[in-house]
């Protein structure tokens, strides 16, 4: 949805659209540990006031921004509101008022320019990679380890492509590789988004890559979703490296040892349609899953979040670490923010939750 076809009209139906059903508000984790002050309703209904042209006070401007993008909201709301879609909009109208928070307008101007969140040299990008990995030159697969990965998750990227090359894949890195664009897109930067997904699309289809392989759902999820809309459909196959693990294992090209092993599974809020995937990579491990929150979306405490509202970012946290932590062989992630999340808030608040990603467990049991 792009706010400059946005009219008045269109916002008061979707407002009016609205039941009042509430269902939204006890699915969001903001809305929980705030008491219900930052709501997904009260931020639908600023709407129409920004529409209208009024200016926002403070606290409804945080409002807007006091969203992760989990999504728990709109997946429960009877109504069909894309309430994410509304909140771009909205931070979209703030951004052209100047009310946009400077920290968004720096991490997106790095973005533009640099191809990266936090403004460093892009060549460092693939600074993870060592001599035991095997890569290839001019393989037509293609690896993309994500902004999080690089910078602060770098086993994740080695032990994806350890386990490619076991299963017989040998990958190539993009030598230009950039930010799938995420902040960009979760701010409303429409027209900028444009102009960055087209470059970015025509320079990994420019390199010959037939399938991209992502270690991060956020990235996944902006190339199956958003960048069709912005752009085109690429004319690469773009596959979330779990699925392309549990593709080898059924294929019978990856054989993981046994491990006796229960843990629960932290769930990515972009991918929840692909939650069975990890589980079944989990079980050819011989590993039980403890389900704990019936699959529901359960967010981390989000990256849009946790500069500007540290401490109610590690509330939400909270929620996974205290329902997560009693598991007898801990958590396994699949998504790499909300594995270097999780850590940092255990490590400020003290608390102790065991938690590894699923390509180092699998790593693991196929050694
Ligand atoms: S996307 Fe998540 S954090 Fe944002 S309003 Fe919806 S439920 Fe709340
Ligand atoms: S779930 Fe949908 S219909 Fe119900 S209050 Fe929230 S936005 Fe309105």
């Amino acid at each position: 949805m792009e706010n400059e076809a946005l009219t008045e009209e269109m916002a008061k139906n979707i407002i009016e659209s609205c039941i009042d059903c509430g269902e939204c508000i006890e699915a969001c984790y903001i809305a929980k540990v705030t008491d219900n002050k930052y709501t997904p309703k009260s931020k639908i209904m600023l709407l129409q006031k920004l529409l209208e042209g009024h200016e926002l006070e403070q606290e409804e401007i945080d409002n807007i921004y006091l969203s992760t993008g989990c999504g728990a909201c709109e997946a429960v709301c009877p109504a069909d509101i894309s309430i994410t879609d509304v909140i771009k909009i909205e931070r979209a109208i703030l951004a052209q008022q100047g009310k946009e928070p400077a920290w968004i307008t720096q991490v997106c101007t790095n973005t533009m320019k640099l191809g990266n969140l936090g403004g460093e040299d892009s060549s460092n990008k693939n600074s993870w990679v060592t001599d035991e990995l095997e890569l290839s030159d001019n393989s037509d697969v293609a690896y993309m380890a994500g902004c999080w990965i690089s910078v602060a998750k770098h086993d994740i990227a080695r032990s994806t492509i350890k386990i490619l090359n076991k299963g017989g894949i040998v990958p190539r890195l993009i030598p230009k590789e950039k930010c799938c664009g995420h902040m960009l897109i979760a701010n409303g930067h429409i027209q900028e988004t444009k102009q960055y997904v087209k470059d970015y699309v025509e320079y990994i289809e420019s390199l010959g890559i037939k399938k991209l392989v992502v270690s991060c759902p956020g990235c996944y999820s902006h190339f199956m979703k958003e960048y069709p809309e912005l752009f085109r459909k690429p004319d690469f196959e773009v596959e979330f490296s779990v699925s392309l693990f549990s593709q080898l294992i059924e294929e019978g090209k990856l054989s993981p040892k046994k491990m006796n092993k229960t843990v629960s599974v932290k769930d990515a809020c972009v991918i929840m349609q692909k939650s069975d995937i990890p589980r079944k990579v989990l079980s050819s491990m011989g590993i039980e899953v403890k389900e704990l929150t019936d699959r529901n979306i359960f967010c981390c405490g989000g990256p849009e979040v946790k500069p500007a509202f540290p401490e109610i970012s590690s509330k939400v946290a909270m929620f996974t670490i205290d329902n997560f932590k009693e598991t007898p062989d801990g958590v396994v992630s699949y998504c790499p923010f909300c594995y270097v999340h999780l850590e940092d808030v255990c490590k400020e608040k003290d608390k102790e939750m065991a938690m590894q990603d699923i390509s180092n467990l699998l790593l693991e049991s196929l050694s």
